[in-house]
């Protein structure tokens, strides 16, 4: 996979992450509780067709996971058992799941990929095994663990199943499903636009460029939620903001709150949020626009996925304003 020289990694200053004795680092493992969490957009715009088009694996496009330097515990050809280590609450529908990985072994996770979940117990409507995708929140060296923050839905076949999970039970998990085969320095300039738990992918990539000071990629966070108890993981990124210049926070949300930054914005992503904050189109291939969240917001932002975990038509507020379809990426 890829990875930085350890020496080059750095530290996020929040009470989650924790430092290991041979610099490794551990991110984002629980933040404090705040307390509910819904889409921006609404998802009866697109419906559950949407729904399912998001959800659905279908494929991840042609990138190659780079090879690991360090003792994976994950297999991309296998499914591997994992027991669940600790459940800690976020808020009142997502909560962070820990697996234990074996001794000295980490996730050896490329950035940006995910991981397949699978259970026996969960089947789909063929008596199949219900397979989704997910995003780990701890960065891919971290040892001795994996965690996940995930939201649960209602009637929601696998998070109904994972939020009933307790510690000392296994999960089969499969990795990585390589996404974007990010690099340090390769734009100038990048924004990620998420709704909601979409929010995971562009933490990866937020945290690999953290670690990397040599790194000068500059990013801009466009972050929707329904209200401001809904944000996931707004510790790291509020500290991440004040104390690197490289990272600009922007939260969206249905109605405007106290005690928010002042770009805040109310209502959804508009043309008018997308020319404040995004690089203008004219930057060319010095720029990339990451796009992950419900259906209707990645429809409404930048057209759906295609077949397979194809990209898709590059459609909506980004080709209106006159991105090209190499500009942009769709988790
Ligand atoms: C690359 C990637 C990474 C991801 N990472 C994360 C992550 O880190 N964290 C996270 O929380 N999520 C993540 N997701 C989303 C995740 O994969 C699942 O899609 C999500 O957890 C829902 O799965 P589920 O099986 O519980 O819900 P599903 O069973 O797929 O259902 C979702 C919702 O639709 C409704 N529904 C579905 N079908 C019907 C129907 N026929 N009739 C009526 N209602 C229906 C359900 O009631 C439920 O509310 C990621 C997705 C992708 C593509």
């Amino acid at each position: 996979m890829f990875r930085l020289p350890l020496s080059a990694r750095a530290a996020l200053p929040n009470a989650s992450s924790s430092l290991r004795a041979g610099s490794r680092r551990a991110y984002a493992s629980a933040p404090p509780p705040a307390a509910g969490a819904k889409w921006a957009m609404p998802l009866s715009l697109a419906g559950l067709a949407g729904l399912g088009a998001w959800y659905s694996l279908g494929g991840f496009g042609d990138v190659k996971p780079i090879a690991t330097e360090g003792k994976s515990a994950l297999n991309k050809d296998e499914w591997r058992e994992f027991t669940l280590k600790e459940v800690k609450p976020y808020n009142h529908d997502s909560s962070f799941f820990i697996f234990e990985l074996p001794k000295g072994e980490d996730s050896g996770l490329s950035v940006a990929s995910a991981v397949v979940f699978k259970s026996d117990a969960v089947k789909d409507d063929k008596d199949k095994p219900v397979i989704r995708p997910y995003t780990p929140t701890s960065a891919p060296d971290t040892p001795g663990h994996i965690d996940f923050l995930i939201k649960k839905y209602k009637d929601g076949k696998m998070t109904e199943f994972v939020h009933g999970m307790q510690p000392g039970d296994k999960l089969s998990i499969k990795g990585p499903i390589p996404k974007f085969p990010y690099k340090a320095n390769e734009f100038e300039e990048i924004a990620l636009i998420a709704g909601g738990s979409g929010i995971t992918p562009m933490w990866q990539i937020m945290q690999q460029i953290s670690a990397d000071k040599s790194d000068k990629t500059k990013v801009t966070l466009i972050y929707s939620n329904k209200s401001q108890a809904d944000i996931l993981l707004r510790e790291e990124f509020d500290a991440l903001s004040k104390k690197d210049e490289r990272f600009k926070i922007v939260y969206g949300l249905d109605k405007k709150d106290k005690g928010l930054p002042a770009d805040t914005f109310e209502g959804y992503v508009t043309p008018e949020v997308l020319s404040k904050y995004l690089p203008a189109p004219a930057k060319a291939d010095k720029i990339k626009i990451f796009v992950c969240g419900p259906p209707p917001q990645v429809a409404a932002i930048s057209g759906g996925k295609g077949a397979k975990g194809s990209q898709g038509e590059l459609k909506g507020l980004l080709a209106d304003a006159g991105y090209q379809p190499d500009q942009v990426y769709k988790f």
